[in-house]
C-alpha cells in the first residue's frame, strides 16, 4: 500500500541497503544510521512474526469515518512480554541514554509494558503510576514505537483494499500524524504529494501547497529549504504556525526507503531549530 516503497521482506532489505549507503555518502549521519541498522535488525523478526500471527479484527465498521483501524483493540497484555525481550535487544545498540527506560521495561512488570504500548499507539499520556517512575517519557515512547512500527506497518500490508481518503492530516488507516511527505509523477498528475504515516508507512495523498499544521495555502507564507548537498529532500515550512515537514523527491534516483533519508537528512533538523520552526512530528531516534 505504501506508494513508491517496497512491502514485506524486501522493504526491510531496502531500509538496510539504504542506511549502509548513506553511511559512506553522509558520514556525519555515520553513528546515527549504525543505531537504526541494530533498531533494523530486531524490528524485522517483529515484522514476520506479525505477518503470519492471528490478530484481532481491528478493523472499524466500514460506515464509519478513517481510521480504517482501532489500535485500541491490540492485545497489548500479550505483546507486553515480547516486547520487553525486544527492548532487551533493542538497548544493546542504542545510546545510554535509553539505559534507564530500558531497565524499567526488562524488569519483568508487564502491566508497565502493556501500558507503555498502549498509550504510545493511542498518543495518549501515560498514566500517574507511570509518570511516577521519573523514566523520561520520550525514551519509553521511542522503545514503544520501534516495537509497534513493524506490527503495525505488517497490519497495513494485510489490508486487501486501498484506501481512497485523502486529504486528511492524519494516517486513514491508523490514525498517526505523518512523519514526511513525498513527491511522485503520476498519470494524471507530476509531482502529486503524499503524506506517509509516521507509524505504518501507508501514504496518501494530500494537497501540494496546504500547511499540514495550520491549512495555511497562502503560497507566501509557504517555504521551502533545500540543502546543496540534499536535493532530493527538502523543508516546507509554515510562516503562520512555524512548522515544517520535510518532503522526499521519490524521482530521485534510489530513493526506495525515504524513511531512511528522512532520518539521515538530520542537517535539516537543526537548520529549521535555528530558524525556530517546530516538526509536525519527531521521527522514531526523536529528531
Ligand atoms: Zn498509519
Ligand atoms: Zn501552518
Amino acid at each position: 500500500m505504501p506508494t513508491g516503497v517496497e512491502q514485506g521482506g524486501p522493504l526491510w532489505q531496502a531500509r538496510r541497503n539504504r542506511a549502509v549507503a548513506l553511511q559512506t555518502a553522509r558520514p556525519h549521519a555515520a553513528d546515527l544510521l549504525d543505531s537504526y541498522l541494530g533498531v533494523l535488525d530486531c524490528q524485522e523478526p517483529v515484522y514476520k512474526t506479525s505477518r503470519d500471527a492471528r490478530w484481532p479484527d481491528l478493523r472499524n465498521p466500514e460506515s464509519n469515518t478513517p481510521p480504517r483501524l482501532s489500535l485500541e483493540r491490540l492485545p497489548y497484555e500479550s505483546l507486553a512480554q515480547p516486547f520487553s525481550e525486544f527492548v532487551h535487544e533493542v538497548q544493546k545498540v542504542m545510546p545510554e541514554a535509553l539505559t534507564q527506560a530500558a531497565t524499567a521495561l526488562d524488569t519483568g512488570n508487564l502491566t508497565v509494558n502493556a501500558e507503555v504500548l498502549q498509550k504510545t499507539a493511542l498518543q495518549q499520556p501515560f498514566s500517574a503510576s507511570i509518570q511516577s517512575l521519573q523514566i523520561e517519557v520520550t525514551a519509553l515512547q521511542f522503545f514503544g514505537r520501534a516495537f509497534l512500527e513493524p506490527i503495525v506497518e505488517a497490519i497495513a500490508h494485510h489490508q486487501d483494499r486501498p484506501l481512497h481518503q485523502a486529504g486528511g492530516t492524519v494516517c486513514p488507516l491508523c490514525n498517526w500524524p505523518p512523519q514526511f511527505a513525498t513527491l511522485q509523477d503520476e498519470t494524471e498528475i507530476q509531482g502529486r504529494r503524499s503524506l506517509v504515516c509516521a507509524l505504518c508507512s501507508v501514504a496518501w495523498s494530500f494537497p501540494r501547497t496546504v500547511c499540514i499544521k495550520c491549512g495555511e495555502a497562502n503560497a507566501e507564507n509557504l517555504h521551502y529549504h533545500v540543502a546543496d548537498s540534499l536535493p532530493y529532500m527538502r523543508v516546507e515550512a509554515c510562516n503562520s504556525c512555524h512548522t515544517y515537514i520535510k518532503v522526499a523527491d521519490l524521482r530521485a534516483e534510489g530513493l526506495l526507503a525515504p524513511v531512511v533519508d528522512e532520518l539521515a537528512s538530520v542537517e535539516l533538523d537543526l537548520w529549521c531549530k535555528e530558524q525556530g520552526l517546530t516538526k509536525f512530528q519527531t521521527n522514531l531516534l526523536g529528531m
